[in-house]
């Protein structure tokens, strides 16, 4: 099948009218409100009342929630055309939450658009569509993140309910959220692929405790809107919040991460592109030495790396998008394909950010450019959603499974040891040859 990422005229009037509303409309809420307010929380009047007229602005446009299919009221323009808009949406804070793509509510209501019943989907997904609530997704636990097989906090059949017990950490805009899916052991008598499952959990369920609530970097700031680490005790939900069959929740948890994983991913090109952005900018107006910024030899370098790097990670993003919709989103085909966008996302930032940034001078540092706070999502991309090790180690075993062990002494493309087999094969052609003459 043709690799195809022409964009019809239509669709380029949408991406155009993106790339103008975010900046007329939704930047000024990132500068007006600094991180002092977050875009979660549904309940600060004066935001939501700025933010709902822009969301049915947006609505107007078919351009809400685009991650979901057109039959729960989202775009379903596919991957490849929902990469080109959040590359326009990574530029802003505020914009996913205009949208109504923001994670983690984006790969929940994906969750729950694929297994939820018709009950979860009225009571949890519907307002969630509307914008009207926030969600957290729970999985990571204090004493174990990236090795599942770790996990212990669990769940306990009793009667017509569960019984959860244990503790999660890292549960990102829990004190924001309306409810949670969480990952829980159902069965610890069998490997944690099999023995899990996801449960939606009401953030008001009694039991339910705050231990604390984290905040990235040296401040306590409303920045990042917190990062709850939780204590289940006793808590109980009633049997149909099971979301999908028992046993399922690394399933459910591999298709939502999977999404989750390539739309940072699609978010991350659009703000490496802008800090290239600003770099160009500001080399072009500042001098020193007598020459400007951009005629010194170093700097044109790392505006050419930075161009290639973003340009050779937009195609790779592409090409993933274009994949998911290619496999109608079933994400065990193309685990690799994801894994490796997964890799590069923070590499990238790392280093076009941090050229951008350097290139700055001391402004870059300051809380009077945007590009500090860009860096640190750089980390947080080689963190969040696993670690960039756990996602190589993919990527090597499906790589590897494609090659065999050689058995000779010298491996299958030694020179000497394929000479005679080419020595003899030349030999035979050029006596043909002569034969025929
Ligand atoms: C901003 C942010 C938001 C988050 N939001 C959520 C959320 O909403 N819900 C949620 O459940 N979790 C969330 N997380 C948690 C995240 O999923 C975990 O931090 C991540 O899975 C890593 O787990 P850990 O922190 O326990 O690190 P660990 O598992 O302790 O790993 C620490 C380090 O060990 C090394 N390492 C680990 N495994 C391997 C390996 N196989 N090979 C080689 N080296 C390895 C890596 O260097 C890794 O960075 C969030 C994290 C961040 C930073």
């Amino acid at each position: 099948m043709a690799i195809d990422f022409a964009i019809e005229p239509e669709f380029q009037e949408k991406l155009d009218w993106i790339e103008s509303f975010v900046k007329a409309e939704v930047e000024p809420l990132d500068l007006f409100f600094r991180g002092e307010v977050s875009p979660f929380d549904k309940s600060h009047e004066v935001a939501q009342g700025l933010v709902r007229p822009l969301q049915e602005k947006v609505r107007e446009q078919g351009l809400w929630a685009c991650h979901i299919g057109p039959e729960l009221g989202g775009g379903g323009y596919g991957q490849v055309r929902l990469a080109l808009m959040n590359e326009l949406l990574g530029r802003s804070s505020w914009a996913p939450s205009v949208f109504g793509c923001q994670a983690p509510d984006s790969g929940n209501a994906e969750v729950l658009a694929h297994y939820g019943t018709e009950e979860q989907k009225e009571r949890y997904l519907a307002p969630l569509l509307r914008g009207e609530i926030s969600t957290t997704y729970a999985m990571t636990e204090p004493q174990a993140g990236s090795d599942p097989g770790q996990f212990t906090c669990s769940a306990v059949r009793d009667g017509d309910e569960w019984v959860i017990n244990g503790e999660k950490w890292f549960a990102s805009n829990f004190v924001y959220a309306e409810f949670m899916i969480v990952m829980l052991v159902t069965n610890p008598d069998v490997p944690i692929y099999k023995g899990s499952s996801m449960m939606l959990v009401p953030k008001d369920a009694p039991g339910l405790e705050l231990v604390r609530n984290v905040h990235l970097g040296s401040g306590s700031s409303g920045d990042d809107a917190g990062h709850a680490y939780l204590r289940f005790n006793d808590v109980r939900v009633p049997a149909d919040h099971l979301l999908g069959d028992e046993g399922t929740g690394f399933k459910i948890a591999q298709t939502r991460l999977g999404g989750g994983r390539v739309h940072h991913g699609m978010r991350s090109v659009g703000m490496a592109q802008r800090a290239l952005d600003m770099m160009c900018e500001r080399v072009l107006s500042r001098e020193t030495k007598g020459s400007l910024i951009a005629d010194k030899q170093s700097i044109q370098h790392w505006v050419a790396d930075s161009w290639v790097q973003i340009q050779q990670f937009r195609l790779q993003v592409l090409h993933t998008a274009w994949l998911i919709d290619k496999e109608a989103g079933d994400y065990a085909k193309i685990r690799q394909h994801v894994a490796g966008v997964k890799v590069a996302t923070p590499k990238v930032l790392l280093d076009v950010v941090y050229r951008a940034l350097h290139a700055h001078g001391s402004l870059g540092m300051t809380n009077e450019m945007p590009l500090i706070g860009m860096w640190m999502a750089a980390p947080v991309m080689g963190i969040a959603d696993g670690p960039t090790e756990v996602h190589k180690d993919t990527i090597a075993k499906t790589v590897l499974k494609q090659y065999r062990p050689y058995e000779g002494l010298f491996p299958s493309q030694h020179i000497p040891s394929r000479m005679p087999a080419a020595r003899a094969h030349v030999e035979a052609r050029i006596e043909n040859e002569i034969a025929n003459l």
